[in-house]
């Protein structure tokens, strides 16, 4: 009999291999190596496909190493506490689920194949694989270390639920995929290339769809806890890359020593709780969605909560709602000015104001009119006048020089010969000589306008003033120290 004892007290009671006190399952690795050499290997699949035909679905303190499940159907969990296995495939096959308690695993790999709940604590795995998986509860990674997680094209579908389920836990809970307090962790990746699954995979004859992807669509994605890799040699690859990911995303309790990347994404309800990435973070070709509600209650939060050492770039993103864009365009200046990089920092100022300008139009053109509301909405008129056209709320010194030449040259004199309102002229070029006296407030007086001309030389007179005041302060702002 083996001698294996389980966590229950109870023995394993298989036959042992001739000449240990295990049987093929339980025996370790080097025990079997030393009396069976390579052997080994093809006893203990044997054994383990064995076990598995016989509808045993819950191993304990086993050794083996390769797990290949391929093109099967199982309809109960399948379960692996206490274990050591080097290799774990599952691939083109259904599985109502698999948990991994306590288990140490090498590479665990889950390709094209529906697994209803994936469920991971304690141990430990080198690399993680979940690639065009469909799911109906949840993927759970706990507690465990783990150096690569990759997820690629990896789906939620739900299954039909009544409405007693639906207003229970288990109806909040399915949808997700958690990873929390890990350790050790180098990389954690959605969509992301990983040649050296295939390799092991096609070491064992085994072809993945690691080509097709599709984008992770789940309710959410929770990384919550994990501690990354900080050893010096390692500590520039940990990097956090999300990729196609459709969902709720959480960044909770994390302190990231490399890059974070969300692209090609449409996230709702972007979290950062207490997290501090060490290098940049990068928005790319993203959507961001949020709600009223969430926005009081937690954006105001956002400022303190990410705290980020490198940039924050965001390009090419799409918010759904402006004050969601105001904040995130907010932190990504204050690390730009944070560096001194005044040019990056002025770009995302402006997108800031641009953003704060539209969430007032938002907010007062809401419910039913008052003089207040109209006051504010005039305001914002002005702010649009005075701060964005003319100088693009002081980010550019161009813009002055260029609208001040262009109406006093151009559109004045217009004005003054369409409305023949400048007296005495010889020429054309009298009205434009005229325009420059009037807007630099010389005013030599040797031309003169009358009529409705006067009209138009006031309203010169005050824009060449005020437009030259904007180009020294927007000059001086960006080029005097
Ligand atoms: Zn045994």
């Amino acid at each position: 009999m083996c001698e294996y004892t389980y966590s229950n007290g109870k023995k394993c009671r298989r036959k042992p291999l001739k000449g240990s006190k295990y049987c093929s399952l339980h025996i370790p690795f080097e025990e079997g190596e030393l009396l069976y050499g390579e052997k080994i290997k093809y006893i203990k699949r044997r054994a383990f496909e064995r076990a598995l035909e016989r509808g045993i679905r819950h191993f304990e303190g086993v050794q083996l190493y390769d797990v290949v499940i391929l093109n099967k159907e199982f309809d109960y969990p399948i379960i692996f506490k206490n274990s050591r296995i080097k290799r774990i495939i599952i691939a083109s096959s259904r599985l109502k689920s698999l948990t991994l308690i306590e288990t140490v695993v090498d590479y665990l790999i889950v390709a094209d194949s529906q697994v209803d709940f994936l469920y991971i604590n304690g141990g430990s795995a080198y690399g993680i694989s979940i690639c065009s998986v469909s799911f109906s509860s949840s993927i759970l990674i706990r507690n465990s270390s783990v150096r690569y997680v990759m997820i690629n094209s990896t789906e939620f579908v739900p299954k039909e639920v009544t409405a007693e389920e639906e207003f229970g836990e288990k109806g909040r809970m399915a949808g997700r995929i958690e990873l929390s307090n890990l350790k050790d962790v180098r990389r954690i990746a959605l969509n992301s290339k990983y040649p050296l699954i295939s390799k092991i995979a096609g070491e064992l004859g085994i072809k993945l769809p690691l080509d097709k992807k599709r984008p992770v669509k789940v309710h959410a994605l929770n990384i919550t806890g994990v501690n990354f890799d900080e050893s010096p040699r390692f500590k520039r690859q940990v990097r956090v890359f999300i990729n196609g990911f459709s969902g709720q995303l959480t960044f909770e309790n994390l302190s990231i020593p490399g890059h974070v990347e969300i692209v090609n994404s449409r996230v709702r309800y972007p979290e950062f709780v207490h997290v501090t990435i060490h290098n940049n973070l990068v928005l790319r070709n993203t959507k961001l969605y949020s709600d009223e509600n969430w926005n009081l209650a937690y954006l105001p939060n956002l400022l303190a909560e990410l705290n980020v050492y490198g940039f924050i770039v965001i390009e090419n993103c799409q918010f759904n709602n402006p004050y969601l864009a105001e904040v995130f365009y907010r932190i990504a200046r204050t690390t730009w000015e944070g560096s001194g990089d005044k040019e990056n920092a002025d770009e995302y100022y402006y997108l800031e104001m641009l953003a704060r300008r539209k969430r007032v139009i938002q907010h007062y053109r809401r419910g039913p009119k008052t003089l207040r509301k109209t006051f504010k909405l005039l305001e914002v008129l002005f702010e649009f006048l005075f701060a964005d056209l003319t100088c693009k709320y002081g980010t550019d010194w161009k813009r002055p020089v260029f609208l001040w030449l262009s109406l006093v040259i151009f559109a004045f004199p217009l004005f003054y010969a369409l409305t023949n309102s400048v007296t005495p002229v010889s020429s054309l070029m009298d009205y434009v000589y005229f325009s420059i006296v009037t807007a630099t407030t010389l005013g030599y007086g040797d031309l003169h306008p009358i009529g409705i001309g006067k009209v138009i030389a006031s309203i010169e007179a005050i824009f060449g003033m005020f437009m030259w005041a904007v180009f020294l302060t927007v000059f001086a702002r960006k080029y005097m120290r």
